[in-house]
């Protein structure tokens, strides 16, 4: 068995010891580690729901602050109209 530390969210990682690399998900106490925001592009799959959800404005243009109301900004700063915020999957070798 070989043991690392996830540089992102701190957790222990445990493999087998023939493992030269994982995909990890993030899964600490740290809301912030765990998810990350991503720009909306396209279609994208929901991974809590399984299902496929469709963006239909691309226009990435007035990524500033904007007047959509109280709660248009993620957790981690962006906005909610041009970002999604999915699970963060760290690639850690061993
Ligand atoms: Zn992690």
């Amino acid at each position: 068995m070989v043991m690392k530390e996830c540089p992102r969210c701190g957790e222990t990682i445990v493999a087998p010891a023939y493992v030269k690399d994982v995909v990890h998900k993030c899964n600490s106490d740290d809301e912030f580690s765990n998810y990350e925001d991503v720009v909306k592009t396209g279609t994208y799959v929901d991974e809590e729901t399984g299902s496929s959800v469709e963006v239909h404005n691309t226009n990435l243009q007035g990524l500033g602050p904007g007047e959509d109301g109280e709660n248009y900004l993620t957790s981690r700063g962006n906005r909610k109209a041009t970002h999604r915020t999915r699970r963060h999957y760290e690639y850690v070798e061993f």
